[in-house]
This record gives structure tokens, sequence and C-alpha cells, in this order.
């Protein structure tokens, strides 16, 4: 027989968060070793539970939840989130443009396999949460980045943005806050992305899957709050303000100006339908979060476990020689800077697979966020304040052996 290979589809199409380094951890654990797993935005291991409530209305509404539902999702989750951004002031709203999905991942998916025709070309940021890469890739797309400066906490380079549009670009990627550099966008950089998006006629994708999670007050805005010319399609979902990833709950809405898009909702109806319908037991939790209290505040706020623990990661980064990282504003990551010439690092997921293999601490290399150059790894900061702790000084410890040249 011959050998049976994947599909050509999937050239160009990878997932690193998930990739080979997770297999030699998972090698390491075989043989009975303990991985600290920095490596996941994953919040219900560290020990951050869900909200009871949305716990209470799955459980309640379980006996209901039998069936399929609609293929957009259920009413009262859709009208709750109509909701939502009417209080944010997203503009032209329509409750027939929001979709639920199996988490925001297969939501992003779909948008981009709706839209793109092969050489198509989507701007997409670097470094990037790598799934928007690959949807891009699978669907025909050509990914093109934009590079986001770390001189300038992360922003958006809209020079470089405007350099790389082309007669074939259809729509710019905005992760706001940021995986995995923790940046938060300002007002005044949105509206200068939207007036790029306006001249060139681009979609705007804004995955704000982080929306609530933010510190130090740093204000917030909805970029689609800002006009009703451009059109708009926003991500967001239960997996990480809420704790519940497991759920795999997300959903999108497309507004603003979509009066030309009647096409492309009907490839997005096409592409809901063939799956039928996302989970539904978990759809019934969307309505007790969006009008619930909002716990995630108890965990940001100044004295807040998230909040400790992104303080002290920074601190112990930033104090680590060769190691530097700015201050992340929202998420759950610091996209830590490392000294290649100090090290002597050339292939950063070897450097990756080294400190695991030493110190049995995972994390990603930067690289792997399509980030172009071998000095970056992400860090997740959810494990309780004295595990962080430990492993970061257990990272310096291993610097200090490490290739020093
Ligand atoms: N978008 C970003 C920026 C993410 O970081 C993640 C998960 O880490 C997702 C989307 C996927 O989220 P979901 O669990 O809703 O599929």
């Amino acid at each position: 027989m011959k050998r049976i290979a994947k599909s050509n589809k999937l050239k160009g199409v990878c997932y690193d968060i998930r990739g080979p380094v997770l297999s030699a951890a998972k090698q390491i654990e075989d043989q009975g070793g303990k991985v600290l797993k920095l490596n996941i935005g994953n919040p219900a291991p560290f020990g951050f539970d869900a909200p009871d409530e949305i716990v209470r209305d799955v459980v309640h509404n379980i006996t209901q939840a039998e069936g399929y539902c609609d293929s957009q999702g259920i009413y009262p989750a859709r009208v709750s989130i109509h909701q939502y951004y009417q209080q944010r002031k997203i503009k032209n709203l329509n409750l027939d443009h929001i979709f639920i999905g199996n988490g925001v991942s297969e939501l992003i998916v779909m948008t981009m396999q709706a839209l793109l025709n092969d050489g198509d070309e989507m701007l997409i940021p670097a470094p990037d949460y790598p799934l928007w890469t690959a949807a891009v890739n699978l669907s025909g797309g050509q990914a093109v980045h934009y590079r986001c400066d770390e001189n300038s906490n992360w922003a958006p380079d809209l020079a470089d943005m405007e350099a790389k549009i082309s007669s074939r670009t259809r729509g710019l990627v905005l992760i706001n806050p940021n995986n995995p550099t923790g940046s938060v966008y300002t007002k005044d950089q949105l509206e200068a992305i939207i007036e790029l998006a306006r001249k060139h006629e681009l979609i705007i994708f804004s995955d704000e899957i982080y929306e609530l999670i933010r510190y130090d007050n740093t204000p917030y805005t909805s970029i689609a709050s800002l006009t009703d010319d451009v059109m708009f399609v926003t991500f967001n979902g239960l997996s990480k303000t809420y704790r519940v990833a497991g759920y795999r709950t997300g959903w999108m809405v497309i507004s603003g100006n979509t009066h030309l898009a009647s096409d492309y909702l009907d490839g997005l109806n096409i592409l809901s339908s063939m799956r039928l319908c996302a989970n539904v037991p978990s759809q019934f939790a969307i309505q007790a979060a969006l009008g619930g209290k909002q716990s995630i505040f108890e965990l940001t706020c100044d004295s807040g476990r998230l909040n400790r623990q992104r303080l002290l990661a920074h601190d112990m980064i930033n104090n680590t020689p060769g190691l530097s990282t700015t201050l992340p504003q929202g998420a759950l990551y610091c996209f830590v800077r490392i000294d290649t010439e100090r090290f002597n690092i050339k292939d950063d997921e070897q450097f990756i697979l080294d400190l695991l293999i030493d110190k049995h601490i995972l994390l990603v290399h930067g690289t792997a966020f399509n980030w172009p150059e071998p000095d970056h790894f992400r860090l997740v900061f959810l494990p309780q304040y004295e595990v962080l702790e430990d492993a970061l000084s257990r990272l310096a410890d291993f610097l200090k052996s490490y290739r020093q040249t």
C-alpha cells in the first residue's frame, strides 16, 4: 500500500502551541516525570473555577439540550450577545448576524473558509495567535504578516500594515487584547486602523476573546463601536473570561457596513449548517455569563490573583539577565525577549526543548506565533504565585549555565 500522506490543503498549516515540543513533554510524563505546562492559556487546570451560575445554568438546562439547535445558536443566547454589544455601542447589529460556535476557534476557521479564494490575502499580526495564520492557509489564502512593535508596547506598525496591502487583500485581523503580547490598543490606534480599512475596503476581524481580562484599569474600545461604514467581525467567548475553555463556546457578531455582505453571510450560513450546530448545553451558559456578575474583575483587580501573578512574572523576567518583557496590559501571557547573542540561540524551538528536558518547564517558542526571529518565547502566567515563582527561578537558574558565549 502507498504511504498515506496528508492532503496538500494542509501545506503551511501549523499550530505549534500543541506541536513537537508538547510530544517531548508527553514523553517525560509517560516516564513518570512531572512537567509544568506554561504553554496553554487554559485557566481551569490552574484552579480558576467557573462562576457558579454558569455551571448551574448548564446543569439546569441539560435536559432541554438533547437535540440539535438552530445552526447559528440558541435564541436566548443570541439575544444576550446582541444586548451585550448594544451596550458597547456596536453599530448596525442584527440578530441574524450573530453566530455561536464551538469556541472562537471554529468560527475563525469558518470566517476564512467562507471568504477566501485561492491567493486572496489577509493581514495578520506578527506575532499572532497562530490559528489565524493556519485558518487562512487552510482556506487557500495567503497570510501576510504586519509587524507589531515591541518598542511601542507592541502596537501594530501601521506603515508596515499599509505597505503590505495589495489588490488581493480582503481583510485585516486584530487581536485585542493581544495574545501573545498582552498589548491593549488605544482608541487612536484603532481609528487609524479603521482609516486604512476604509481606504482599501478591508473587513476588520477583531478577536476580542480577552476583552475583559485587563489590568491597571486600562481603557478598552471595541473597534466595531467606532464607525458603521466598515464591516467588522467581532469574536468573543466563554473560554477565558468565564474559565470554561472545555465547554467550547464562542460567538461572532458581524456588524457595521454589511449591506453588500449578503453573499458572504450566506456562505457562513452554509458552513454553520454543514456542522448542524454548536454544542448545545454550554450555550445555556451564555446568558448567565454576559448578564451576571463579572467575577473576572476579582481576579484582574490590583489585589486579584491574575494581577499578582502578572506582576510577579513581569518583575522576575526583567530581573533575569538576558530576558526582558513589556508589562502586559491584558490577557494571560508575557511575550519574552531573549538575548540570542548571549545564549547563542539560532533555533528558538531547540531552546524551549532544552529547557523542557533540563527543568521540565514547557513554554512556547516565539516563531510558533509567526514571529520572524528566534528571539522570543511566550509564558502563561496562570499558575499559583508560588508555583510561578519557583518556575521562574528555575528558568533563571537554567540560563545561568546555558551556552554562555
Ligand atoms: N483567539 C485567541 C486570541 C486565543 O488566545 C484563543 C485561545 O487561546 C482563541 C481565539 C480560541 O478560543 P476558543 O477556546 O474560544 O476556541
